[in-house]
């Protein structure tokens, strides 16, 4: 692995300082310095390390995805997501993985795969190199309650080979269902404490017991795993922090009670909305028969307009709210997902710097990797994007693949970056980037 010398890039360190320009050092798989230098200045070059002229381009951390299915296959329905064989199923999330990479994700947060085992023979094949992939958790598959989001057996067939979920009914099959997906590897049990409105079952309802929710915490923390909860009810937001669920999905029904909650214990929960899904089924889900007519009938545009009430609020109370979510449906396809941090800016009212922190400085907690991750700073790991543009003047660049020159993941280019300082026209001069 070549050793890399950054020079004249714009860095963005993930501290929430305005970007500086200078270098940055990476000498196997860590950051090795970070230097001002001032644009225009002279850098040394490094012995054994390959320089690469930025000229004046945007460097920033690695971006996590904090709501990953690498297993959801762009389809319109659980069902048809379920129903993909093995063998293409898994050759399907290996090119999903790589995709993610390709589009700046150097992490993603596994929650829940549509096969007992998908996201954890993932996780592995990335880790091992048999695959290429962002760094990644691995989660269970979602569990639930006969008749709950993700029950989709069917009397007349056999239970295990058509489930979507891992269905559950009382304490002990809780209890059996995490020790078993405690021993295929995962890193996180997935819970979706509440309904969805798409499958009939409302994003209000919820469907557990406090007794299984607290027997899954239990048996996880005794295995080392964590738990998330797919929570859009109110009362299902409450149970996460009464139980100490760290990671809640979605959170789109809250009360007072609920926000003051989460603001009492906000530095050992993460939310992720996953807006995309909220926004995209009201708005852009008609060619599948999900007109705004029909997804009103359902409940989501009055869902959407409450989570983005509590969104707004969360946000003003210093609650982390993450990017990632239920990208892989139809309307949602893959390697979008940085339309999350748009979200984050149109309708949550969030800074672009917060959106990105959101991206980045957030990321490395979420990862469990706070101390190494998330950051473009001395010591830290080299997971490290060039952009070509400023997404503190305009977010949406990093919806564009062409506009992500670099990918490096470890230390090691993903995507190295094709650029002859003088030959590439900057899309916005660096004098003018300072003033934005
Ligand atoms: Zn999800």
């Amino acid at each position: 692995m070549a050793d890399v010398l950054f020079t004249n890039v714009r860095i963005f360190d993930g501290g929430g300082e305005a970007p500086f320009t200078g270098d940055v050092l990476v000498q196997g798989n860590r950051i090795a310095r970070v230097v001002k230098t001032g644009f225009g200045a002279r850098s040394q070059p490094v012995a054994g390390a390959r320089t690469i002229d930025g000229a004046g381009a945007f460097l920033m951390p690695g971006m996590v995805e904090a709501h990953t299915h690498f297993s959801w296959n762009d389809q319109p329905s659980l069902d048809a997501i379920q129903r993909m064989p093995p063998e293409e199923h898994i050759l399907w999330c290996a090119q999903v993985a790589e995709r993610y990479l390709d589009m700046g994700w150097t992490s993603c947060v596994g929650a829940a795969c549509a096969k007992p085992r998908l996201d954890v023979v993932i996780r592995n094949a990335i880790n091992d190199g048999t695959i290429v992939g962002p760094r990644y958790l691995a989660a269970s598959q979602e569990i639930t309650v006969p008749g709950g989001l993700g029950d989709t057996t069917q009397p007349h067939l056999p239970q295990s080979e058509f489930a979507f979920g891992a269905v559950v009914s009382g304490a002990e099959e809780m209890r059996r269902c995490v020790r078993t997906f405690a021993k295929w590897g995962v890193d996180s049990l997935k819970i979706n404490l509440s309904g969805e409105s798409i499958t009939g079952m409302s994003s209000e309802m919820s469907q557990f017991t406090s007794e299984e929710v607290r027997v899954c915490v239990e048996e996880a923390k005794a295995w080392g795993k964590r738990v998330a909860a797919h929570a859009r009810s109110t009362w299902s937001i409450k149970e996460c922090v009464r139980q100490g669920i760290e990671v809640i999905y979605h959170a789109s029904f809250t009360d007072e009670e609920a926000l003051d909650m989460l603001e009492a214990h906000k530095t050992e929960h993460f939310i992720a909305p996953g807006l995309a899904w909220l926004i995209n089924t009201c708005h852009n889900a008609s060619q599948w028969g999900l007109t705004p007519e029909v997804t009103r009938r359902m409940g989501y545009h009055r869902e959407l307009e409450a989570a983005v009430e509590s969104m707004k609020a969360m946000r003003k109370r210093g609650i982390r709210i993450l990017p990632g979510g239920d990208y892989g449906f139809a309307w949602t396809p893959h390697g979008t997902n940085a339309k999350d941090l748009e979200y984050f800016v149109k309708y949550v009212g969030m800074s672009t710097m917060e959106a990105l922190l959101s991206a980045t400085a957030w990321g490395g907690p979420m990862m469990r990797m706070g101390k190494v991750l998330g950051y473009i700073r001395e010591g830290y790991l080299a997971d490290i994007l060039l952009i070509d543009g400023d997404p503190l003047a305009d977010i949406t660049v990093l919806q564009d693949k062409s506009r992500i020159l670099a990918v490096m993941k470890d230390g090691e280019f993903h995507r190295a970056p094709e650029m002859h300082a003088a030959a590439r026209p900057l899309s916005v001069s660096p004098m003018t980037r300072w003033a934005a």
